[in-house]
């Protein structure tokens, strides 16, 4: 493993069998909608291709990017949008997936605005979830695993643009980014 790792949290059999679960429970739920999926770059590129591979339904894949954290690990609740999705929302079932939820802003700014556009639905897919850093209260209705409040790499999650490549999710020591 490697040195700036702490602990590893999940594998990849838990990642694949939960994402399993999880696409087995949207394909049901959107059995008669218009489904749009929408991947929030970068952190989710890896959860979005898994997952919509187990959802047996037709629908649309985009993504959107937003500012994030950078080198510093704290949200200040401004989200900005960098890239903005190629379809529009109006009318669909939308469903956003993210890596991580940790304060929650980035996933209610976007959920406000895509509802101001006309969507139909915005329903959340987050695979792992700080539930005690939540600082606005929502909903998240597809969750892979709760985490505590470390810094988590892999599977998409990077830090500072490393790690994003690692097949499992584990904690980064306290070290590395304090
Ligand atoms: P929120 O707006 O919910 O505070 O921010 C969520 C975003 O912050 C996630 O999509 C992710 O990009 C980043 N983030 C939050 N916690 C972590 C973490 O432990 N590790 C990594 N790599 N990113 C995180
Ligand atoms: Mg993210
Ligand atoms: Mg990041």
């Amino acid at each position: 493993m490697n040195k700036a790792l702490k602990e590893i949290l999940f594998s990849e059999e838990e990642i694949r069998a939960k994402v399993k679960e999880l696409g087995k429970e949207i394909t049901h739920d959107y059995m008669d909608k218009d489904l749009y999926v929408v991947g929030i770059l970068k952190g989710s590129f890896i959860f979005m291709a898994d997952l919509v591979r187990e959802i047996s339904l037709p629908l649309l894949v985009d993504f959107m990017s937003v500012s994030s954290y950078g080198r510093n690990a704290k949200s200040n609740g401004e989200v900005k949008i960098l890239k903005d999705l190629d379809f529009s929302v109006e009318g669909r079932d939308v469903l956003i997936v993210e890596d991580i939820i940790d304060s929650g802003y980035t996933l209610k700014y976007i959920e406000q605005m895509f509802k101001t556009r006309g969507a139909n639905s915005v329903k959340f897919a987050a695979f792992l979830d700080k539930k005690e850093s939540r600082k606005v209260e929502m909903e998240v209705h597809y969750k892979g695993y709760e985490v505590p409040n470390d810094f988590i790499v892999g599977y998409g999650l990077d830090y500072s643009e490393e790690y994003r490549n690692l097949p499992y999710i584990a904690t980064l020591k306290e070290e590395v980014y304090k």
